[in-house]
């Protein structure tokens, strides 16, 4: 099932608009589209949203509950999360550490993910740092030890370029990592949710 929702954007008065499906006259100034003859170049805008198993060796987020074109509010309700080289999906929340292929990872966000060459050590690196006794719902802490924590404390060990040095400090990791998808998620986010109310959306300039 593919979850983009596939929404348009063409140009028409000097306006971009934005659409689920092309409209048969311009919002703006009611040129009729059908007659043809209009080259309106519409495209796609990106789906900036991942579905987490299709992804090995990657680390990816998701809302903490619900999804994101329909939950989402700010960067506190997030999960984040990595995959296995088979795409399994491994995460340390209030159930201690789990690995499975859930579903509710269908829309995610990719925060990075390392090339082939890397996956076995990725394997191993993960492997181990999932067999650190800390991980158990015991231990977990909503704010002090939680899904970042197990998160950062593999990307440490696993010595990977910038990603590695970002996850030392929680905020770095956040600022180069985190917000610049969850703008650009944010964008489509409302994008998305205004076309669920009206049939268009004209973007002011
Ligand atoms: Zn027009």
């Amino acid at each position: 099932m593919d979850m983009d929702p596939g929404i348009i954007c063409f140009q028409h008065c000097g306006l971009k608009i934005f659409c689920f499906s092309l409209p048969d006259k311009c919002p703006l100034c009611k040129t009729d589209f059908t007659s043809g003859g209009l080259n309106l170049l519409p495209f796609r805008v990106p789906y900036p949203f991942v579905r987490a198993s299709q992804h090995p060796c990657a680390v990816v987020i998701k809302p903490t509950v619900g999804d994101f074109l329909n939950d989402y509010y700010n960067s506190m309700d997030l999960h984040i999360g990595v995959t296995t080289s088979s795409g399994i999906i491994v995460e340390f929340d209030q159930c201690g550490l789990r690995r499975h292929s859930n579903p509710l990872w269908e829309q995610c966000l990719l925060l990075g993910q390392v090339p082939i060459s890397w996956r076995e050590h990725w394997d191993l690196t993960l492997l181990r740092v999932c067999k650190q006794n800390c991980w158990n719902q015991k231990s977990y802490d909503e704010k002090l030890f939680n899904c970042y924590t197990f998160v950062l404390t593999f990307l440490k060990e696993l010595e990977y370029d910038q990603m590695s040095i970002a996850a030392r400090c929680r905020n770095i990791f956040c600022e180069e990592y985190i917000v610049p998808r969850t703008t650009i998620a944010g964008k489509y986010i409302s994008l998305y949710r205004k076309l669920k109310k009206d049939v268009c959306f004209v973007e002011n300039m």
